[in-house]
């Protein structure tokens, strides 16, 4: 109890710095029709970015009413005509009465109605995560179909869609009342056709609506999944296994409860696959048998153990590290060299050796810029983000310690506390856990900066984890 206390304490302090940064607040209602597929919001968003060539996304199934600012008056916009499209959206931008584009207020209110089709016994041919989905039972919106305002930095190309929130969901035209749940990411689901829903933590927020049923173990969730009691509690057992290995890791309580949800998607999909997509903190999937998740002996397969621990990682590595032209590096490699320390761990020790050579092999035909030579965060793509960095942290683990790699990455997260996280920040914290100035130069100069870093990698990497 005392230890409850105490997290409880812990908890709402984090809450209340959080809050009084000033983040990104969205506020309002919104109203959905199960049977028409009508959905009907009118939000307001405070604390925008400063951005100067922005555009507000909507998704294009929706018709604006109309924009207002803080005095309720109505504002002029551009974008209804000859539209700018980002993805799934519609981009707008205000004006003045002249229809120049004006800056970005810090506030603004939006009304906007738009309906998307119903698949009862019929099917699209494709679906993906960008698609609002609704059958029979469910409606899904995630973050990336823009169901709510986003900010689009054009120049930088970067979508503001993390917020705090303060909403309230109604749902109408369910069949079965009972048994209408609603669920925002970063809240906990709730068996309501009309609920208000808060977060003081920033997320993307991935809206689940329906007639669906859900499991609570001490704040973490099953929604929609039909899992037995018994096969819920192996499964919240696997989690608690990956979290507390997190934890020892980086000496700090995992703090983000968890929601697992199982969705159908709208396309007809070939029997047996499985199609998953994360919107931290939530884990959705479809076509996934949850009351085989744990294998015979009561764990999760070796690459779902992986699979999770990557993802739980973010419960450390997330928006806190999500800026500066390495953020990928911070943002991904992180939690995937802690997928690969957590696999050591609970994995068959023969598993580890073969995804990291599995990674090696990837790399092999690309070149890369040395990490000291990045100018735009972008230049990391997708093999650098998830291969080449997490496999730089493990020669790094490997030359110096697993020890002395987690005490780095304590004292990283602490400076991304306050500012952007830099290779001198990561320089800083090798030097503050032991490592030898001389040392760390050197494994800076073979596996960092190099021209040859990649090569370095790959050979060091090789010749370690090779049968
Ligand atoms: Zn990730």
């Amino acid at each position: 109890m005392k230890y409850l206390v105490g997290y409880l304490l812990f908890v709402l302090i984090t809450l209340n710095s959080f809050n009084a940064k000033g983040q990104t607040h969205l506020s309002g209602q919104v109203a959905i029709n199960l049977n028409t597929g009508l959905i009907a919001c009118d939000f307001k968003l405070i604390n925008l970015p400063n951005v100067e060539n922005y555009k507000v996304l909507l998704n294009k199934g929706f018709n604006i009413k109309h924009f207002k600012n803080e005095d309720n008056t109505t504002l002029h916009y551009n974008g209804y005509y000859a539209p700018f499209v980002q993805g799934e959206a519609l981009g707008y931008h205000f004006s003045d009465s002249k229809r120049n584009k004006i800056d970005l207020p810090r506030a603004f209110e939006v009304s906007y109605v738009g309906a998307f089709p119903k698949y009862e016994n019929e099917y699209n041919v494709f679906d993906f995560k960008g698609l609002i989905a609704i059958n029979n039972q469910t409606l899904r919106a995630t973050e990336q179909t823009k169901w709510y305002p986003v900010i689009y930095d054009v120049d930088a190309d970067k979508l503001f869609n993390s917020y705090t929130y303060d909403i309230e969901v109604s749902i109408i035209g369910t069949t079965n009342t009972d048994s209408t749940s609603i669920f925002i990411n970063g809240s906990a689901p709730k068996k309501e056709t009309k609920s208000r829903f808060v977060s003081k933590k920033q997320v993307p927020l991935f809206l689940f609506a329906g007639n669906y049923s859900f499991i609570d173990n001490n704040g973490d969730y099953i929604l929609n999944a039909d899992v037995t009691s018994q096969n819920a509690e192996l499964i919240f057992n696997n989690i608690e296994i990956i979290k507390a290995s997190l934890s020892e890791k980086l000496k700090q309580k995992f703090t983000d409860n968890i929601y697992l949800l199982n969705h159908k998607a709208v396309n007809k999909r070939r029997a047996g696959s499985s199609w998953g997509f994360n919107v931290y903190p939530s884990f959705a999937f479809t076509g996934l048998n949850f009351n085989t998740l744990v294998k015979e002996n009561k764990r999760f397969d070796d690459n779902n153990i992986r699979y999770f621990a990557h993802e739980f990682a973010h419960n450390y590595f997330s928006t806190n590290v999500n800026s500066g032209k390495l953020k990928w590096f911070w943002l991904e490699s992180f939690p995937e060299y802690l997928s690969f320390s957590v696999a050591s761990d609970l994995c068959d020790k023969e598993y580890l050796p073969k995804v990291l050579l599995f990674k090696t092999k990837r790399l092999s035909d690309k070149n890369f810029k040395p990490l000291t030579e990045i100018v735009d965060k972008d230049e990391i793509d997708d093999l650098y983000r998830y291969s080449l960095g997490p496999l730089i942290l493990q020669c790094f683990q490997d030359t110096f310690s697993k020890e002395k790699t987690n005490k780095i990455m304590v004292s990283l997260l602490k400076k991304a506390n306050r500012k952007s996280l830099t290779l001198k920040d990561f320089k800083e914290a090798a030097i503050e856990s032991g490592i030898k100035k001389s040392d760390f130069e050197s494994f800076n100069e073979k596996y960092i900066s190099s021209k040859n870093f990649k090569s370095n990698v790959i050979d060091f990497i090789t010749k370690k984890y090779s049968p």
